[in-house]
């Protein structure tokens, strides 16, 4: 999927989407999972390419309504940072919701807000997936003015 934000093209690669929606609610026992964004900017430009993520992992803390992920993330990150050459980096986090089309809570957006202040990367935007049971929905907020926009919603394919 390609994603244009004013001059700028975002790609979601479709194996990274269908990845992550093998983590859908479609129980009412499943809970919410979820992991990092990890992307690359391409060569002399500022579009991105998002093709990885981290999977939910021993130490997340999650029920049905919440996910927080565990600091093991940082250091799968990390790994893949090292051996990409320093060229694949944090952009965002993918999280799943038990809502037909997901709409972020009060505690996502202000999540998204602290790790765009706080967050190490070169990017100058982050982007959320959430993850529902129907439909995904993906935002972007500028690190700078920390505003938050929905990029996409609708069907992951
Ligand atoms: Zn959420």
């Amino acid at each position: 999927m390609i994603i244009k934000i004013n001059n700028r093209k975002i790609k979601f690669t479709d194996e990274l989407l269908s990845d992550i929606n093998r983590f859908k609610q479609s129980y009412l026992e499943d809970d919410e999972q979820g992991g990092m964004l990890i992307g690359s900017v391409i060569l002399n430009t500022n579009d991105v390419v998002v093709d990885k993520v981290t999977y939910p992992m021993e130490g997340d803390f999650f029920n049905r309504v919440r996910f927080i992920r565990s600091l093991r993330h940082n250091r799968v990150l990390h790994n893949i940072w090292e051996k990409s050459n320093f060229t694949s980096m944090y952009v965002g986090e993918w999280h799943t919701h038990p809502q037909i089309s997901p709409v972020p809570s009060s505690q996502d957006i202000s999540n998204w807000k602290r790790l765009a202040r706080k967050s190490n990367s070169d990017v100058d935007t982050f982007f959320f997936v959430i993850v529902g049971i129907e439909d995904i929905g993906i935002w972007y907020i500028d690190r700078n003015t920390l505003s938050i926009e929905k990029i996409y919603g609708g069907e992951s394919s």
